[in-house]
């Protein structure tokens, strides 16, 4: 048949997965070409997802400490909000990024074919423009990076007021009431932000606790400091019913702590999970192998059932996050260019961007008891760290895990200010083997909240003098 364009690889999709694959690729002096249905490259995170959220993030913290700065002496003036110009704001970090990955894209040959693309065989890709245009790309080896989009509730009307992730970020409005659907990290971070404009916030979630993943002890402090945002935190509880009236949305509940009466809502933020687009890619035509929900399964090198096609990102599983799709990216590139990469990191970190922060990676304690492994743990406490005093965090902590036997840490949780930068120094020690003693004897810059990951290992080898 006609064939537009050849190349060696085609990567189908420009999120932190693809556009890594890609560059990685081209660097490896592969011919590479990238397809992506919109004209903006970055994917979820850039676009819609974590970039644009935490450019809002910081500004709402920035907003309540300038609230709380009361207590140093200094008041400022209730704020005034001027949404056309903070959605300029973050439209204005978006495109820096996106336009950056453009840039980078061009210097390395990576030729952007802009449409969707829908495999015809396993060694072509048609390609169809806004325009109804089509392009046929032939290629050697292919690495699918489509990622995933919001879950969407079927009884759930469609309507302005009635949000996912990607209509929160569009800040259409500051509801004064605001529910959350879904108590996971995208919804809390979603509502932090939307808090911190003026919404009074409930949220409902059907599991026992808000943020699962986390340690308990954790997500407790973080909601020991919310907790003024919200009117209602529904644990245990559905939602059933949701109608859309003129004068709000009325959502119905049903469960442990559901509301007898049905309650009205300025705007409602559906945050119940992602689901991958496996099935809108035309697998089957290549014969790539696609699970009932959507999800391609992979090797250990990322490679499909079809063993010149790789798949990474939130398309192959969880968690989906944009730092694991990356690695996942590095490691297809590299393995279609014949290099011996494979995945085998120790662990992926985990951190909601509330404020608090909580980061988590490696084993949590929940783990640790569910499997039935004996660990042992370690916390500081940020009552004793001056700095977190200072800056008036001292309601975190910091805590790792240690194998009870090699002393080895296996993982660690923090909440408080920054907690997911600190955490970064808990991933490497992970990866590197580090046992309590390493990092004890660490010398840590002081004073600094990353003292409190040395003090917490010096608390488990039994001799932190920062503690009491
Ligand atoms: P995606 O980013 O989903 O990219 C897939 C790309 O493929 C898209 O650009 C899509 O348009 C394109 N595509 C799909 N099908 C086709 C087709 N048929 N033809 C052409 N193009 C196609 N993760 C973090 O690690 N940290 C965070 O702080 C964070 N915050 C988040 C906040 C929000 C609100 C959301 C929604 C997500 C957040 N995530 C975060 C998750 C992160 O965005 C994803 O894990 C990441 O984007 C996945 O990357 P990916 O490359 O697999 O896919």
């Amino acid at each position: 048949g006609h064939v537009d364009i050849t190349c060696d690889l085609l990567v189908l999709g420009a999120g932190p997965g693809g556009y890594s694959a890609a560059f990685r690729s081209a660097d490896l002096g592969l011919n590479t070409v990238l397809v992506e249905r919109y004209s903006s490259l970055g994917g979820v995170c850039l676009n819609v997802g974590c970039i644009p959220s935490k450019a809002l993030l910081h500004t709402a913290q920035v907003l309540e400490e300038a609230q709380h700065i009361g207590e140093h002496g200094i008041s400022f003036a209730a704020p005034q909000v001027d949404l056309d110009k903070l959605r300029a704001h973050k439209a204005g970090v978006v495109g820096k990024l996106t336009s950056g990955l453009a840039g980078m894209a061009k210097a390395r040959k990576v030729q952007v074919v802009q449409g969707v693309g829908e495999f015809a065989s396993p060694n072509h890709l048609t390609v169809t423009a806004g325009d109804g245009s089509q392009k046929v790309i032939q290629f050697a080896k292919a690495i699918i990076a489509a990622g995933s989009q919001p879950v969407h509730l079927p009884f759930i009307p469609d309507d302005p007021r009635i949000v996912d992730s990607t209509g929160a970020l569009e800040l259409r409005q500051i509801p004064k009431r605001m529910l959350i659907v879904g108590g996971g990290i995208i919804g809390l971070e979603m509502g932090t932000v939307y808090s911190a404009l003026g919404a009074r916030l409930d949220v409902v979630e059907m599991l026992d606790g808000l943020m699962q993943g986390a340690d308990r002890d954790l997500v407790k402090v973080w909601q020991k400091r919310n907790a003024p945002r919200f009117d209602h935190i529904l644990l245990k509880t559905k939602t059933v019913a949701v109608e859309a009236k003129p004068e709000g949305i009325l959502v119905t509940f049903e469960g442990e702590q559901a509301p007898k009466e049905p309650q009205l809502y300025d705007m409602v933020l559906v945050s119940v999970g992602r689901t991958p687009n496996g099935k809108k890619i035309g697998a089957e035509h290549a014969g790539v192998a696609v699970t009932d929900r959507g999800f391609i399964p992979v090797d250990k090198q990322m490679r499909t059932n079809v063993p010149h096609i790789f798949a990474i990102g939130d398309i192959v599983g969880q968690p989906m996050l944009a730092h694991k799709a990356v690695h996942e990216g590095h490691v297809a590139a590299e393995a279609a260019a014949g290099e011996k990469s494979f995945f085998d990191a120790r662990v992926i970190p985990s951190v909601a961007y509330t404020h608090p922060e909580v980061a988590w990676v490696g084993l949590t304690e929940e783990q640790a008891k569910d499997q039935g492994v004996k660990v042992g743990k370690a916390v500081f406490p940020w009552a004793a760290s001056g700095r977190a005093i200072a800056n008036g965090a001292d309601d975190g902590f910091t805590k790792l895990i240690f194998d009870e036997a090699t002393h080895r840490v296996l993982g660690g949780g923090i909440v408080g200010m920054g907690a997911g930068d600190l955490i970064g120094e808990v991933c490497l020690a992970v990866e590197m083997g580090a046992d309590a003693t390493d990092i004890g004897k660490t010398i840590h810059p002081h004073p600094t909240l990353c003292e409190s990951v040395g003090m917490a290992a010096e608390v488990f080898e039994g001799h932190c003098t920062d503690l009491p």
